[in-house]
Order: structure tokens, then C-alpha cells, then sequence
């Protein structure tokens, strides 16, 4: 389902859980700052480019498909926000893992869910600077982990994405400072698997 704007206009998204529902691993004032500042922004500044910008009514999805630029950067980063901050959950909701089809396809692919994980927040972990490490699906159904910087989502490349985790340090140098590894490893414990494997589905 693509995100088409309201009335010419984005809008922040709404998250299913209380701004404190996260913690430890995402704290209150993280979530304030990160949802509440740096998304809101994003969708301050795409709908103030929008007039004029050839895009106007495009769906969310088509503008990070085919925009660059100050368009491209803010639409690319909603739209990571808005698959980053809908994946979680509170942790004591969350399953440890995913199940059925999308469980066979990761231990198709990477041997094991445990190297999928090692081998996600290993990429995670080596993306330099600023960016998102992403699990997608191909056309034809198999996954792939891949590392975008900046704003980039791998719709661009025609994947469906599945999960990301944000490495730009707003996301995590509040609560965990340099040590980039250790909230992504802690991330695993809010990861809500019914979303991820419903946009697998
Ligand atoms: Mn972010």
C-alpha cells in the first residue's frame, strides 16, 4: 500500500506504542527527539518542497523512487522512518523470532536466523557515516541484506523492503553513545516479526 498525501500534504505517521514503550533499548527522549523532531522535520521540509517540484501528488513510495535531491532526501527519509518505527513493538510483546514463510526464507538464504542477525548487524555496524542497513525480498521472493547511505531505501533498486535499522547516530548516541554494535544487537528484542513478516507476505 503506498502513502499518498492528504490535502497536498504529508503526515508524521503514527506509531503503535507509548513514547516509553521501547525502553531500555529506545528511550523516551530518544523517541521524542527522533520521531518527534527529526521525522517531523522530514515532513516539514518534503511538504514545503513539494509545490513546484514536478511531484506534486505522487505517492510517498514514487517520489523516493524517481526524485533526487532536497525531494529525494526528505521523501527517502519518511519513508525509512516511517518501515523503521512501525517494526516495533514493546519487548515483552515481541516474539524472539519470525515464523512460516518468512522464517524458511531467511534460513534459505543466510543458513540460520542467528547468521541472519550476525550478519545484519555486521553490515550495520561497518556502514560508514550516516545510513540504513536493509533486509529486502526480490521479485522473486529472495532476500537480501544491503547497506544504503543517507536517505537511501532499496526501493530504488526495485526491492521490497522488509526491515531496517537506522545507523545515524540520532537514533542511538543518546542511549548507547559510540557503541552503534550494542544498540543494534539490542534492537532484535523490539522487533515486532507479525509486521515484518506481513510485508513479506
Ligand atoms: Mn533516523
Amino acid at each position: 500500500m503506498e502513502t499518498k498525501p492528504v490535502n497536498g500534504k504529508f503526515e508524521l505517521i503514527k506509531v503503535p506504542f507509548g513514547n516509553a514503550d521501547l525502553q531500555p533499548y529506545i528511550s523516551g527522549v530518544t523517541l521524542s527527539f527522533h520521531y518527534g523532531k527529526h521525522l517531523q522535520a522530514y515532513v516539514n521540509n518534503l511538504n514545503a518542497a513539494l509545490p513546484g517540484s514536478g511531484f506534486e501528488g505522487f505517492s510517498l513510495e514514487d517520489i523516493v523512487r524517481k526524485a533526487e535531491g532536497g525531494v529525494f532526501n526528505n521523501a527517502g527519509q519518511i519513508l525509512n522512518h516511517n518501515l523503521y518505527f512501525t517494526q516495533f513493538a514493546a519487548p515483552e510483546s515481541c516474539q524472539p523470532a519470525p515464523t512460516g514463510k518468512l522464517l524458511v526464507a531467511i534460513e534459505a538464504q543466510f543458513g540460520s536466523f542467528e547468521a541472519f542477525q550476525k550478519e545484519f548487524v555486521a553490515k550495520g555496524v561497518s556502514l560508514f557515516g550516516s545510513g540504513w542497513v536493509w533486509l529486502s525480498a526480490n521479485t522473486e521472493g529472495k532476500l537480501l541484506i544491503t547497506q544504503e547511505p543517507n536517505a537511501g531505501n532499496p526501493i530504488r533498486k526495485g526491492l521490497r523492503p522488509l526491515l531496517t535499522f537506522d545507523v545515524w547516530e540520532h537514533a542511538y548516541y543518546l542511549d548507547y553513545q559510540n557503541r552503534r554494535a550494542d544498540q543494534l544487537n539490542d534492537l532484535w528484542k523490539i522487533v515486532n516479526w507479525r509486521v515484518i513478516e506481513e510485508r513479506y507476505a
